[in-house]
């Protein structure tokens, strides 16, 4: 399990170029366990759409890499199952 530091190391990499599948790994075991990196990683998620809406001709740095689509739906899922784990479901599948 890789820590919080080097979490930001591999996330500040992932937005140069795609992570190598085992860096890929790493990351999103540890989005899974870290519940204060999963927030952060929201937060910034939702800070670069908020950017790139407000100034789409002022940031081209931001604009230069589009978020990736994998990791977005990766961040949702991950929520949804940090949601579910304080209510269980129940009366499916029955
Ligand atoms: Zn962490």
């Amino acid at each position: 399990m890789i820590d919080c530091d080097a979490f930001d190391v591999l996330h500040g990499s992932s937005q140069q170029a795609p992570l190598a599948p085992a860096a890929q790994a790493d990351f999103d075991a540890h989005l899974e366990a870290c519940p204060a990196c999963l927030a952060r990683l929201q937060s910034y998620v939702t800070l670069r759409e908020v950017l790139r809406r407000l100034a789409p001709y002022d940031q081209p740095s931001l604009e230069q890499v589009p978020l990736p689509e994998r990791l977005v739906s990766r961040l949702m899922a991950a929520r949804a199952a940090a949601l579910e784990g304080g209510q269980h479901k129940q009366g499916l599948g029955s």
